[in-house]
């Protein structure tokens, strides 16, 4: 078990915790999506609350090594005084004289935001000198940023080997979730994957067949399991190089009594487009057609196999949920989801996305925060930045 935040004593340290405030902005610089400025809040008000003196560190796009303004952090600072009604001091640099100036005159409850770690190309390297200069600024180091948790990076891994190192409470609620899912699943235990790659997902699945009892399967994917299983698939995205590791998945599943669920039915088009005509096609799909989506036998099957299970993970959407004439699969199976009496988590990025889009993310247990990082947890991969961080004392 790591320590986290409550483990420590906070009262006049200054803890630099490292957060993931990456949010989207539009062409103004105006935050179109503050949920991970608020995925932060908890801890962000308890090292407060306690008495701590809080410096924030985060990255946001991908400013490549260079200062640029359209990458700088203000509009987060700007965003995140507002949330805690107090002023968190915004500052030009993350090392340097004058963050250290200020980091050395801070009071008890004060809050410090440091500009882009990646404004430095030292940061993604994982250099030694500039991690050294980061945690010359704090007591304690915080970890608070699941989404990059899977890179080894200064603020992630190399801060780690100069402070004490623990989990923030949002890091801490993604591993109490993973780690349930991982290594004690409640049983019936259903992985839903869907979205485009076959070949981003291979991995997880190997990993997950030994603890699941139940794969469903939706989004582009499917087409080439269909077709490893001689189905029509018209002209639907297919990954031909992937056909044969498919139908090892189906023996290896058959061997570990996993049932595999796959679309019996789609909503095809001819063109990829909000407008174009669509129809719903059982079984095989015609040549020239396009599966955007699965169609209602399927959302009716795949909703009684969810409804059997005690716990659901879920990673990728079943179609082309950006286009609202294919996003009734990703909805409904949202909402069944919602309602049910088990462990839903649901991976980062377009899923989480996709189910916070149809206002049904507080129904979940759990919405993890990290596309890749939840990948790589279900592929049994060790996270350095959370592998980095300390263990509770054993009593
Ligand atoms: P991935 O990054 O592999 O999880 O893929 C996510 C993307 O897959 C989303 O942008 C979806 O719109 C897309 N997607 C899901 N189903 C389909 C489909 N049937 N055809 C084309 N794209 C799809």
């Amino acid at each position: 078990m790591k320590k986290t935040i409550a483990d420590i004593q906070l009262k006049g340290k200054r803890v630099l915790m490292r957060a993931d405030f990456n949010v989207p902005l539009d062409e103004h610089r105006n935050i179109t999506d503050d949920a991970r400025i608020v995925a932060a809040l908890p801890s962000i008000k308890y090292i407060i609350a306690e008495g701590g003196r809080l410096i924030l560190m985060s990255h946001m796009g991908r400013p490549k090594g260079e200062k640029k303004e359209e990458f700088c952090l203000d509009p987060v600072a700007e965003r995140l005084s507002a949330l805690l009604g107090k002023n968190v001091k915004k500052m030009d640099d993350c090392i340097g004289e004058d963050v250290e100036e200020a980091a050395g005159s801070m009071v008890d409850g004060d809050v410090i935001l440091l500009e882009n770690l990646r404004f430095y190309k030292e940061e993604t390297k994982n250099d030694v000198v500039f991690a050294k200069q980061l945690a010359s600024l704090g007591e304690v180091f915080a970890e608070d940023a699941f989404g990059t948790c899977h890179r080894a990076h200064a603020s992630t891994v190399g801060i780690t080997e100069f402070l004490p190192s623990v989990a923030g409470f949002l890091v801490q609620k993604e591993i109490e979730y993973f780690e349930k899912v991982t290594k004690s699943p409640d049983k019936p235990f259903c992985l839903i994957l869907g979205g485009a790659k076959v070949a981003d997902k291979i991995p997880l699945i190997e990993n997950m067949l030994d603890k699941i009892d139940y794969l469903i399967i939706g989004g582009a994917m499917a087409y080439t399991f269909l077709k490893s299983r001689h189905k029509g698939i018209g002209s639907s995205r297919v990954e031909n190089e992937m056909l044969d590791t498919v139908r090892k998945i189906f023996d290896e599943a058959g061997k570990k009594n996993v049932s595999i669920f796959l679309p019996k039915d789609h909503v095809v088009s001819k063109e990829i487009a909000e407008k174009a005509k669509n129809k719903v096609v059982a079984e095989d799909i015609p040549d020239g057609w396009i599966g955007l989506d699965i169609g209602p036998a399927t959302i009716k099957r795949y909703r009684s196999v969810i409804k059997e299970s005690k716990t659901i993970v879920w990673n990728g959407p079943m179609g082309l949920f950006e286009m609202k004439a294919y996003s009734t699969g990703t909805k409904k199976l949202a909402e069944f989801m919602a309602k049910l009496d088990a462990t839903t988590v649901i991976g980062g990025g377009d899923t989480a996305a996709a189910v916070n889009q149809i206002g049904l993310g507080k129904k979940m247990s759990h919405m993890s925060t990290g596309g890749g990082a939840s990948l790589e947890y279900l592929e049994g991969k060790e996270l350095p930045g959370i592998a980095a961080l300390d263990e509770k004392e054993r009593v």
